[in-house]
């Protein structure tokens, strides 16, 4: 016996007077006096089932029973429906199966929610995913990720790229998180660490001679869970040896351009704009600037130097958005509320009255003739200054800036504007441990530049590395990498890993690094990230099929959940404190 002739999806007027058989879930039953229609429902789309008491009695009665969800089987006619019925948004709208048998395969306990409700609480809809994924939006979602692995497997393959898979059970690689440990049985007291990424394993790989690497990896970082970030995440990772960077950009832009077009039936443009990270600080005061519109950050430092506004004359750096527009009080005293969100201590303006095209501000009065020459303020524009330490007003104005930009519908949301940011910093400075801290990963290649000084200036060396941005998301990053064993030696020392740290943490990366690697350098995508820009989706959460909700736990399976005593005898361990969820 076979399950189904077609799809639930598949009927077109070509079938009708066939006599088929479907198969799927009752998305939805209405009764009209006698005749009973029934939504049936697959992954391709849905039939319109009609019982009818006269055409199939024995049917008709156990349609009384069908509740949302039953998965059910049907055989009977294929019909045209009537002028008036034809649907014409539904693709198997003019056609409808006259049922003959009808069988109840499965039924459904009530349903915490409806497949079509809105809003449901998330930790409801977590813990009855495999409902929650009946649902289009997230088969879509799904589905679209399905085939973007798809082809970027296709597209790493035809490159050259070999798939090698790499360990789990491994030992802290540094990517900035938390590591998740792993307790060992046989040798009690010591840990496994999960993952972060496969950077040292991918670097093992091109010593190790294969040349081009690929893996869709998955990688563990225990972090604090925010709206767009998962502490289990897929990554595309890559290395190369011998590596030239047109190549590898070329590449990604390829893959890139592949994707949106099978995916999308957009044609993105290629080659994409590269921007230095200190370029994208200075116009948009962020290192993933949303390039899909301009309102980019002036810089009024020089000007104001010798000014009477004395916040302006003592700050670092003096730097504003010119928004063509004129804001209200109120509308003022919500950017303003915004900036002190992002640290300001209050939001300076200047607004030029469109019609009398005089200037009102507060500030108005300490600024000189020249200054406010200086400024150009056009009729009908409001300046937003911050003022302070350099980086702290890219902390103010960048955020800033993407709220006018979205309240000012300054972005086109059908546009995908995919950029380079290159020559990335390469240390910041961790004031909590005070000590240096790699922007990207201790195994990050200084520019050639400063190969031989990065450690005069930490602050100001810049590192041979790039990030991919799509309106303003950052999608991934790379960099070229250390393959002299002295010069890793050189950047951990300048970490403050003493020597025996070195040992115990990399040496085998130093071994490695001594017995002939070859120049490499890669890139890693997040593929979640990727899966969401794609579908326009805005939950990291939705395009994962298990996902763990915001506090980390699974509310579908309860994890993660205490062992039993044995267990922890057999692990050498002994829980000291307890949470309690
Ligand atoms: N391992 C890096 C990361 O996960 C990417 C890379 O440098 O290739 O961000």
């Amino acid at each position: 016996m076979s399950w189904r002739d077609l799809m639930c999806g598949e009927p077109r007027p070509e079938q009708v007077g066939q006599t088929l058989t479907l198969a799927g879930w009752a998305s939805r039953r209405r009764d009209h006096g006698g005749l009973v229609f029934v939504d049936l429902r697959d992954r391709t789309g849905i039939t319109q089932l009609v019982i009818n008491p006269e055409r199939a009695p024995e049917a008709a009665a156990l349609a009384g029973e069908i509740r949302n969800e039953f998965v059910l089987q049907a055989r009977g006619e294929l019909v045209a429906r009537s002028s008036e019925t034809v649907n014409e948004r539904m693709a198997t709208g003019s056609v409808e199966l006259a049922v003959d048998e009808l069988t109840i395969v499965s039924r459904s306990t009530p349903l915490p929610f409806q497949l079509d409700e809105e809003n449901v609480d998330e930790t409801l809809r977590l813990r009855y995913r495999w409902l929650d994924l009946r649902r289009d939006k997230l088969q879509r979602n799904l589905r679209l990720r399905a085939q973007m692995v798809g082809i970027i497997r296709r597209h790493m393959e035809a490159a050259g790229f070999l798939d090698i898979q790499t360990p789990i059970l491994f030992k802290p690689t540094p990517e900035g998180a938390r590591d998740f440990v792993v307790p060992s049985r046989l040798h009690k007291g010591r840990f496994f660490a999960l993952p972060q990424s496969p950077q040292i394993l991918k670097q093992l790989t091109m010593i190790a001679g294969f040349d081009r690497y690929y893996q869709i990896a998955i990688c563990f970082r225990d972090e604090d869970l925010r709206a767009d970030r998962v502490q289990e995440l897929t990554q595309l990772d890559v290395e190369l040896s011998f590596p030239d960077r047109e190549e590898l950009f070329v590449s990604m832009e390829q893959m890139f351009a592949r994707i949106w077009r099978e995916c999308l039936g957009i044609e993105i443009e290629t080659p994409w704009e590269r921007m230095t990270f200190a370029e994208a600080d200075r116009r948009f005061g962020s290192d993933k600037p949303d390039t899909r519109f301009a309102l980019e950050l002036e810089d009024a430092t020089a000007l104001t130097r010798q000014s009477e506004f004395g916040v302006f004359a003592g700050a670092e750096a003096v730097r504003f958005l010119r928004v063509p527009r004129v804001f209200s009080r109120a509308e003022l005293g919500t950017l303003e509320e915004l900036a002190k969100v992002y640290g300001a201590r209050g939001l300076a303006y200047l607004i030029r009255d469109e019609s009398t095209g005089e200037i009102r501000s507060p500030i108005a009065k300490f600024l000189s003739d020249v200054e406010l020459e200086g400024l150009a303020i056009a009729a009908g524009e409001t300046l937003l200054f911050a003022a302070g330490e350099w980086a702290a007003t890219s902390k103010i104005l960048a955020p800033l800036r993407l709220h006018l930009g979205r309240e000012l519908s300054l972005i086109d949301d059908d546009l995908f504007t995919f950029l380079w940011v290159t020559e990335m910093p390469m240390f910041e400075r961790d004031e909590d441990e005070d000590r240096w801290s790699a922007v990207h990963h201790p195994f990050t290649r200084p520019t050639d530049e400063w190969r031989h000084r990065f450690a005069d200036e930490p602050g100001a060396a810049v590192a041979n590395a790039y990030d991919i941005i799509v309106n303003g998301n950052e999608l991934g990053g790379g960099s070229f990498r250390i393959h002299e064993p002295d010069l890793q030696a050189q950047v951990f020392d300048l970490l403050a890993l003493s020597a025996e740290e070195q040992r115990a943490k990399f040496g085998f990366l130093l071994d490695a690094l001594a017995m002939g690697a070859p120049p490499h350098g890669g890139i890693a995508l997040g593929i979640d990230r990727m899966t969401m820009v794609l579908a326009g989706e805005p939950n990291l959460r939705d395009v994962i099929a298990f996902p763990k909700n915001q506090a980390g736990l699974d509310p579908m399976s309860g994890a993660p959940t205490a062992v039993t005593a044995t267990q922890l005898d057999e692990l050498g361990l002994e829980v000291v404190v307890e949470d309690t969820p």
